[in-house]
């Protein structure tokens, strides 16, 4: 490996832009290329949330036992649409299992490596980068209606605890005098103190992108639509505005990636959760940290552009439209989160999450190419996992080899 390579990443999204300043700060050369302007695709519009301590895949015993009941009822967390079910069963019956059976402790880690340093990063980030105001300190809230919910989670937010993370339960009289605006319909909640929120995060890839380019990052607006192989590997993007000669490539597309590693002969079983926010300006209150909802399994978090409510899960395929009626179901639950606020003023937005069916994104080298690495897979916490992504991406592309086993994280798991 020479010692400063050039490195060309596919994708400006949180994670893409994360592996440039990482690998800009270890003085490679760095180009950024995506179709669209960085931080325009699934980073524009998540919830915000810094979940330092969700270490736990999303899919687990439990939450797989209240699949079949989401799936009959369309204001639920979870929907599919059905004409896409043949295409999506491979795919669901590996996540399936994956919730029923697990990774244990392998894929918690894996999982821990990534999120346990999000909020430390992030404020060292943002501060760089000019903007330290967007990361807000306070933790975040989990919500629950009832008593009973309370007792069935204790032993997760315990576990928590035991792995060093402070968690705070809360009685409903505490929780409301922490957010006085919250509706009397809940009965409790466990305050994750350790978590932080950004307050806009497309600004936040907008403010990293600039930072980026101000260490040298040249950032390039081109739709990639094939990769050149020769004798040694790749070396060349084919784009819509013509050639690109590569060293070594990043590949950092999102829930796009799966399209360009079979070019690499990676067949990655990658998905899309499509995640819909809204986001109500001049909301008239709002609680101070975001809190989720135990039902919706969705997020209110406060913003700078007003109360963002965001969340919950709809499987079709990339291209297929969003759904309207997932927007009005997040205002109908704002409100009812959060009685007081206005919802007149609202825009809507749907965003794909790329998810693989341990919940585990890739990150290291292509399976038949040392030149090529990926970065992808974050699902529900891309936002979260970007800054360790950057970094881990950014040592093995340098040849250096991490202080942590990082094989749940390989290409050639599946
Ligand atoms: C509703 C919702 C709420 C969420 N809440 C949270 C949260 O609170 N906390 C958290 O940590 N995470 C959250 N997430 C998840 C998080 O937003 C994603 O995991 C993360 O944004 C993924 O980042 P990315 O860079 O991989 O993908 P993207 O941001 O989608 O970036 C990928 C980029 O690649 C480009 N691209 C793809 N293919 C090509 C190609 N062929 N040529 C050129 N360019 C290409 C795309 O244009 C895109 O800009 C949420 C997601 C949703 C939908």
């Amino acid at each position: 490996m020479s010692d400063h390579p050039h490195v060309t990443i596919i994708g400006a999204g949180i994670i893409g832009i994360n592996c440039a300043i990482a690998l800009l700060k270890t003085g490679c050369k760095v180009t950024v290329i995506d179709r669209l302007p960085p931080g325009e695709g699934c980073s524009f519009g998540n919830a915000g949330l810094l979940a330092a301590s969700a270490y736990e895949p999303l899919a687990s015993p439990s939450t797989m036992l209240e699949v079949p009941g989401w799936l009959l009822n369309p204001e639920s967390p979870l929907v599919i649409r059905w004409r896409h079910f043949p295409r999506l069963l491979p795919w669901l019956m590996r996540y399936g299992l994956a919730g029923m059976f697990g990774g244990g402790v392998k894929v918690e880690d894996a999982l821990y490596h990534l999120m346990a340093p999000s909020v430390e990063y992030y404020q060292q980030l943002a501060a760089e980068a000019g903007a330290p105001d967007l990361v807000k300190a306070g933790g975040a809230l989990y919500a629950f209606s009832s008593l009973k919910k309370i007792e069935a989670e204790r032993a997760g937010f315990e576990a928590r605890r035991k792995r060093g993370f402070r968690v705070t339960e809360l009685s409903a009289h505490e929780m409301f005098e922490h957010e006085p605006h919250l509706s009397r319909h809940y009965k409790g909640g466990f305050l994750a103190n350790d978590y932080a929120h950004v307050i806009n995060p497309g600004r936040m890839v907008t403010s990293l992108a600039d930072y980026a380019c101000r260490l040298g990052a040249v950032i390039e607006q081109a739709d990639i639509l094939d990769i050149e192989i020769g004798t040694n590997g790749p070396t060349h993007l084919v784009t819509d505005t013509g050639k690109r000669e590569i060293d070594r490539l990043v590949i950092a597309a999102g829930a796009y990636s799966h399209q360009l590693t079979a070019k690499l002969g990676d067949k990655l079983p990658l998905e899309t959760e499509r995640g819909y926010h809204v986001t109500i300006e001049n909301p008239g209150v709002m609680p101070t940290v975001p809190v989720m909802d135990d039902v919706l399994k969705a997020w209110v978090t406060p913003m700078e552009m007003g109360l963002r409510c965001a969340g919950t899960v709809e499987l079709a395929d990339l291209e297929s439209p969003p759904s309207e009626k997932r927007q009005e179901m997040l205002v109908r639950l704002a409100k009812r989160m959060v009685p007081d606020i206005d919802t007149s003023n609202y825009t809507g937005w749907m965003g794909r999450r790329p998810t693989l069916p341990d919940s585990v994104p890739v990150i290291g080298p292509a399976t038949s190419f040392t030149n090529v690495f990926y970065a992808f897979g974050h699902q529900h916490l891309g936002l979260t996992g970007a800054p360790a992504t950057g970094r881990l991406v950014a040592q093995l592309v340098n040849g250096e080899i991490p202080n942590f086993d990082i094989s749940a994280y390989r290409a050639n798991r599946f």
